[in-house]
């Protein structure tokens, strides 16, 4: 079953590899050949020079939630830059999802990386992408969560998505909670008691992903658990 699993992500790999080779990169911003992303058009992108805290906004360091906005498992937030409709972050966010772009991912996840350096990454900090549903993942050939996080550290695999549940964009704020309830689970033998996680994901809306994975891991024993994302659409 492994084997299998292994041989058809590389035949999933060997395809994409093949379809880039059909459809050379350009720049998703100049149209420049050779990249998806030119060091240009990635420095151009806008960035937050400050963070809020996800829940009412205000103006916080690294993004962390007041303690006035209760009802939140995860301690902070920390967007790179703002999401605008139509941008060149919103397409490159939508060709790494969809285009089969590992090349882009490394690209977003370096200038993440590079924007996230509020903490000693070797201060005992467990990396850990949000997860997707494994069939997903498997008919994706990766998870675009786990090559950004690639970037930021070496990746740890804490939690495991259980359930397939339905694409959150589609659903109002209530429905994304009951959605999400009961969709993830501890997948590793690891203590977990007192550590720090930064959770990494390409974008959130409302945070309930984050803040479910959060609210698993916490029950683990996690003391400190951050959200790292590109964007916030
Ligand atoms: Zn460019
Ligand atoms: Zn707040």
């Amino acid at each position: 079953m492994y084997i299998s699993v292994c041989y058809d992500r590389h035949m999933i790999r060997l395809f994409h590899r093949f379809l880039e080779f059909l459809f050379p990169r350009r720049c998703l911003g100049c149209k420049k050949s050779g990249t998806f992303l030119c060091r240009a058009c990635l420095e151009a992108i806008p960035t937050h020079k400050t963070q809020h805290c996800p829940v009412c906004l205000r103006e916080s360091l690294l993004g962390k939630i007041c303690e006035t906005c209760s009802g939140w498992t995860l301690d902070g937030l920390f967007v790179v830059a703002p999401y605008s409709q139509k941008s060149l972050l919103q397409t490159c966010i939508k060709t790494m999802k969809y285009g089969a772009a590992h090349s882009l991912c490394r690209i977003l996840g370096a200038w993440m990386a590079n924007h996230w350096t509020p903490i000693d990454l070797s201060d005992d900090i467990l990396i850990v992408p949000v997860p997707l549903y494994p069939l997903r993942e498997k008919s994706r050939g990766y998870n675009q969560a786990e090559l950004l996080a690639r970037q930021v550290g070496q990746p740890q695999h804490l939690i495991r998505r259980i359930r397939n549940t339905v694409p959150q964009a589609q659903l109002s704020r209530k429905d994304r909670l009951e959605n999400l309830k009961n969709s993830f689970d501890i997948s590793s033998k690891r203590d977990l008691l007192n550590k720090k996680i930064i959770l990494v994901d390409d974008v959130c809306s409302t945070g309930a992903t984050l803040n479910e994975c959060a609210r698993v891991l916490r029950a683990a024993g996690a003391r400190k658990i951050w959200g790292l994302v590109l964007a916030r659409g």
